[in-house]
């Protein structure tokens, strides 16, 4: 395919051109639905997925068939880039939590181009360390806060990736982003209204006030947006974008 500048996906974007003529015959423009599944728990990769567009959940499936939310994805990624560093299968189930489109490469084709390309290793491995702070930081914010909090700092997460504050999410999705029952996102959802986070909810589709959020939210959402932009500030190769979500 040809390929254009400015292509939608904050990887592609800081790999040099000559890098992205490694790959440019390889990429497929794939689009998924609502609830797609990227890749299974236990599959092997066959796939990296460059996202443009949507927002894509890490879920992990528990033996009592619970499913809880790890880590979120959208066009500052790229799905199965954990399987740059050997062949393996997915320890997550990657789902779309909101519609969008990819670019995908088979993993063969990516490893070769990791192999025979400086900037393309040091850009996916800074995008796996980001991913590795992530899952730090989640995983201490479900130790100690509060679950209002933490409602705020995903609506924020993915208020950052869609762009809009018409946010369509359902109560399952919040429920496993939350590790909580259904009331229990029902009851946090009654507080962010009445704090004005949430500003109406409707079949699914709520409207945020993003400053509200920002409030409400414990440290952790500026704290981790700080240190992944530091990150790519001070590590992606000169002429590259910084990450820097839409405020
Ligand atoms: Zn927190």
């Amino acid at each position: 395919m040809a390929f254009q500048a400015g292509v939608g996906n904050r990887l592609l974007t800081a790999f040099a051109p000559s890098d992205l003529n490694l790959l440019a015959p390889h990429l497929q423009k794939t689009s998924f639905d609502f609830d797609a599944v990227l890749v299974r728990t236990g599959d092997e990769f066959k796939h990296v997925y460059f996202p443009l567009s949507g927002v894509i959940a890490f879920l992990v499936e528990m033996a009592d068939g619970h499913i809880v939310a790890s880590t979120l994805m959208g066009s500052e990624g790229a799905v199965g880039a954990l399987s740059l560093l050997s062949p393996s299968r997915s320890p997550v189930t990657a789902t779309a939590y909101v519609a969008g489109a990819a670019l995908q490469v088979p993993v063969a084709q990516l490893q070769l181009a990791f192999e025979q390309s400086a900037t393309i290793r040091q850009v996916l491995r800074l995008h796996l360390r980001t991913q590795l702070l992530q899952l730090n930081n989640v995983a201490a914010c479900n130790a100690v806060h509060p679950v209002e909090c933490r409602m705020a700092r995903w609506l924020l997460e993915i208020h950052d990736r869609v762009g809009h504050s018409g946010i369509q999410l359902t109560q399952e999705a919040l429920a496993q982003l939350l590790g909580v029952r259904r009331t229990t996102v029902t009851l946090t959802m009654r507080k962010l209204r009445a704090a004005g986070g949430i500003l109406s909810e409707r079949r699914g589709m709520l409207e945020i006030d993003r400053r509200r959020l920002e409030k409400i939210t414990c440290e952790c959402y500026a704290v981790m947006r700080r240190r992944i932009k530091r990150m790519h500030h001070e590590e992606l190769p000169v002429g590259s974008p910084a990450f820097s979500p839409p405020s």
